[in-house]
């Protein structure tokens, strides 16, 4: 590997990173300024935003330690065929750059990824060793995110999550014959076995801590996953039904979604077009439904179509509301929280405040319209105290009346 000064590591490493969604914002535009056109950029990349575990929004420095690796995932960029420019941090490096980066006020904490070089096991004490060093040697106080790799020795990773805020380790594919075909050294069950290892060493970390002030804690902000979608034949039910069956059974903080992107010198058995952007969108959104609104992972599939994938075009709550027409129209005044949580254009917040003021007076249209972006959504799939929606929801043109026109705008620019 060329001798290479930091800055040029720092570009090289901080391009590599951007691969990564799990600290990524999903659905957005693909812009860019760059070349000293217009202001601003969703392209960047070097530091990303994360959510701490008190809610606020952090900047982190995200980078690789590495791009080489001994794996050749057919979707990766990094993979070991891969005609990519390689650089390598030292430990001491990414160190450095963090706490010159936090000092400066540019980041309040680091995501770290890697390649895998030599061996798992030496690859992942190496970044154990950079989040050691920052918290026993400098004493670093700021949001850590280490992205841990499964085959490495269980004792290497349960030592990450006593250093780092966030663990994570991908998924990397919704179904086993994916991750077989496309990334054959990767072994789903060695990927499980160390989630399952993860999660109980937070749930001991947590329970030790609640007993004994002065226990450590344990990734305090969880563990987390990516599934890259659209690279293998995998459909959104299909993706629904295993990210929900990763919550339940690992209690994963979060799982990222990351449209797959067409790679120079692309394996032949990869597809040749991206997804649309707006697959990963609205999966980010089933996501929200089963987490936030108590939609089944069964009932969130159900409203995709005979192929198993969900409409680009509407929201999966709309897609849910017109295929299931007949669990509507939802009294307002008098509908538990699970119904209303289901009207499309009604969010949590909404329905928080429709079940205190109904405790008050019975609600009118206009009350609903106060608490929604657009009451044209949601009103034909409730009633009132002055409404009834007479046979709105027997009406075939009923999504052409509720599908907002924006996102068809979207749909186009994906
Ligand atoms: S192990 Fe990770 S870095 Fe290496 S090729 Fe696979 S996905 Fe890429």
């Amino acid at each position: 590997m060329a001798q290479l000064d930091l800055q040029s590591k720092l570009a090289i490493l901080a391009d590599a990173a951007k691969y990564d969604a799990s600290c990524a914002s999903s659905g957005s535009s693909r812009r860019d300024s760059r070349g000293g056109k217009g202001l601003g950029s969703t392209e960047g990349m070097g530091i990303c935003h994360a959510y701490a575990p008190d809610g606020r929004c952090i900047s982190l420095l995200k980078i690789l330690l590495t791009n080489s690796c001994i794996f050749d995932c057919a979707y990766c960029i990094n993979r070991k065929s891969s005609n990519v420019r390689r650089a390598r941090f030292t430990i001491e490096e990414v160190v450095r750059l963090t706490l010159e980066f936090y000092k400066r006020n540019y980041i309040e904490g680091l995501f770290l990824s890697s390649g895998i070089i030599r061996s798992s096991n030496y690859t992942m004490e190496q970044l154990v060793e950079v989040a050691r060093s920052l918290r026993e040697e400098h004493d670093f106080r700021g949001y850590i995110h280490l992205k841990t790799i499964p085959d490495a020795d269980p004792e290497l990773l349960s030592q990450a999550g006593l250093f780092a805020d966030r663990v994570s380790i991908n998924i990397e594919l919704p179904t086993e014959s994916g991750l077989q075909r496309l990334a054959p050294e990767k072994d789903g069950g060695r990927i499980e076995s160390a989630m399952r290892d993860t999660r109980a060493a937070i749930d001991d970390g947590a329970d030790a801590k609640s007993k004994y002030k002065s226990a450590p804690l344990y990734a305090p902000a969880g563990q987390s996953t990516q599934m890259i979608v659209g690279a293998d034949t995998a459909s959104d039910g299909d993706i629904i039904v295993r990210a929900s069956a990763l919550y339940d059974r690992f209690r994963l903080r979060r799982v990222y979604y990351s449209a797959f992107s067409p790679i120079p010198d692309a394996s032949a058995v990869l597809p040749l077009k991206r997804p649309p952007l707006m697959r990963e969108h609205r999966l980010y959104q089933s996501d929200w439904l089963m987490r936030f609104y108590g939609f089944k992972p069964a009932e969130v599939a159900g409203a995709a179509d005979a192929s198993g994938m969900l409409p680009l075009d509407i929201d999966p709550k709309l897609a849910w509301a017109l295929k299931f027409r007949e669990s509507f129209p939802v009294d307002v005044n008098r509908a538990p929280k699970e119904q209303l949580l289901r009207v499309p254009g009604l969010g949590t917040k909404a329905v928080d405040r429709i079940l205190s003021s109904r405790r008050w007076r019975n609600l009118r249209l206009a009350d609903v319209a106060r608490l929604t972006l657009s009451i044209a959504k949601v009103r034909p799939f409730i009633t009132t105290a002055d409404w009834i929606p007479t046979l709105m929801t027997d009406r075939a043109d009923l999504k052409a009346l509720v599908a907002p026109r924006q996102q068809q705008l979207e749909l186009f620019a994906a």
